[in-house]
């Protein structure tokens, strides 16, 4: 009985099935290297663009606020016009690198030449990388004047807004993505995190389906069958609610059919390098998907098994049942990042955001410390005359006997610390109780042995 069900598992897998995994795999050979981090800027990626060969046409179809231009890379002839744009959101990096990723795949040449032509016959593939490039070089959200560009879809008063609208409609396009992030903490039901969330916007308010809309539902299941198996749990359906203001609801209004992508949160990839590999996969085989119409395949009601993002946030980490200062409490930590002056560096710091029964939240780490012994981490008796003092120290040693906070006495450049431990330059230094907003160092003790400590918010395995 178990074979026959196994067969037929197989012969119901539909014939895009192996496309997803095979991309995963060859990934490796098409990334551009030259972008490892979130924090790269309009001149890195024109000079990827810039290279690039004769399969491509670049056209510059608009200007920011400050004078950068904006690009639109086009690759294929077929009659269908699809059309995705990144980074609306200056902070926003992901599917930008992901883009440059597709391009080095679109110009290879090797095992996937057959999927590399149906698209390029049966689609016109365009890209708009980076549509807010001066947000992007202050790594923050908004445009030069402090406008959400994801606000101006009706106004029109941001040049970024009016260059992807223009190329919108000059196009018709067929197809629209929406690429963006959304918050680390973002989750799935409250559950998990929401590693990528689809979505194919409402176009009124009562999020009426019409037939290209139907159509963007399909395909959206169909993208999240692709990479389901690389994030389970992890997947979810962004916010359904129509926002009269925003591009994504505006363009499926428009007749195009619009489909959103949310890079959030996953373990440890502070820089989203996994969850860009994924948003690689996903673009290429929705492209392919709309070249074959494998989506037409797909029930539209289907779309509606996709679980929703949730209210609640995921948690960096979650110490449970910490037994300290004559309290047992659940100690959560969240973590907010400080740019270096140009905005392509920055430290992150950890911070106290919730105490008491958190039975109810989850977190990326989570350790319970039911067993455990919770002391303070100890500060180091001798004061050092500068950061450089501490490369004659045994700091890892340190650590597992309980050192976690050291004294400085002359200033330093906390982007270059790369140590797991607190320095500081004030005195006097006491170590933090534990209080909202606080980050005090913490040990984990059993039989007598240091076994985890918490510093800066991080857990660390000792
Ligand atoms: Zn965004």
């Amino acid at each position: 009985m178990r074979v026959i069900t196994f067969f037929l598992i197989i012969l119901s897998l539909p014939s895009f099935g192996q496309l997803n995994t095979q991309l995963y795999n060859a990934y490796d050979h098409y990334q551009e290297k030259s972008l490892t981090t979130r924090r790269f800027k309009h001149n890195d990626i024109m000079a990827v663009i810039d290279k690039l060969g004769k399969d491509f046409k670049v056209n510059q179809v608009g200007t920011s606020v400050e004078g950068r231009a904006i690009k639109r890379v086009t690759y294929g002839n077929g009659p269908i016009n699809v059309l995705m744009w990144s980074q609306m959101h200056g902070d926003e990096t992901t599917a930008t690198r992901a883009i440059m990723d597709v391009f080095h795949w679109l110009e290879a040449d090797d095992q996937f030449n057959a999927v590399r032509n149906k698209i390029k016959t049966a689609i016109t593939w365009h890209f708009i990388p980076m549509l807010n490039p001066d947000g992007a070089s202050r790594f923050t959200r908004r445009n030069h004047f402090g406008i959400d560009i994801n606000r101006d879809a009706v106004h029109l008063q941001t040049p970024e807004g009016r260059t992807l609208k223009h190329v919108r409609d000059s196009l018709q396009a067929d197809w629209g993505f929406n690429l963006h992030d959304q918050s680390r903490g973002t989750s799935v039901e409250n559950k998990m995190p929401a590693t990528i969330s689809l979505l194919a916007p409402a176009f009124d308010v009562s999020k009426s389906i019409n037939e290209k809309r139907g159509d963007a539902m399909q395909l959206t299941k169909l993208m999240f069958d692709q990479i389901a198996q690389y994030l389970p749990g992890q997947m979810a359906i962004y916010d359904d609610t129509f926002e009269p203001r925003a591009f994504g609801d505006n363009i499926q209004k428009w007749g195009t059919r619009t489909i959103l992508i949310e890079s959030g949160g996953y373990k440890d990839d502070y820089e989203k390098q996994e969850i860009r590999k994924l948003n690689f996969v996903l673009l290429i085989t929705a492209a392919n998907a709309i070249a074959n119409k494998d989506f037409e395949k797909i029930p539209v009601a289907d779309y509606n098994k996709i679980p929703s993002n949730g209210d609640g946030r995921i948690r960096e980490l979650i110490l449970k049942n910490v037994q300290y200062e004559g309290l047992l409490r659940d100690v959560a930590f969240d973590r907010s990042e400080v740019d270096s002056e140009d905005y392509r560096n920055y430290y992150a710091r950890g911070y106290i955001t919730d105490l008491g029964d958190l039975s109810t939240s989850q977190a990326f780490f989570t350790l319970d410390a039911k067993d455990y012994e919770v002391l303070p981490g100890k500060v180091y008796e001798k004061e050092l005359a500068n950061v450089d003092a501490l490369n004659t120290l045994d700091v890892e040693q340190l650590l597992k006997d309980g050192y976690t906070d050291y004294i400085v006495l002359k200033d330093y450049d906390p982007f270059t610390m790369k140590k797991p431990i607190h320095v500081h330059t004030k005195m006097p230094v006491a170590n933090e109780t534990i209080r909202m907003g606080g980050d005090p160092s913490l040990l984990f003790k059993k039989n007598g042995k240091i076994i985890y400590s918490v510093i800066n918010g991080h857990l660390i395995k000792l």
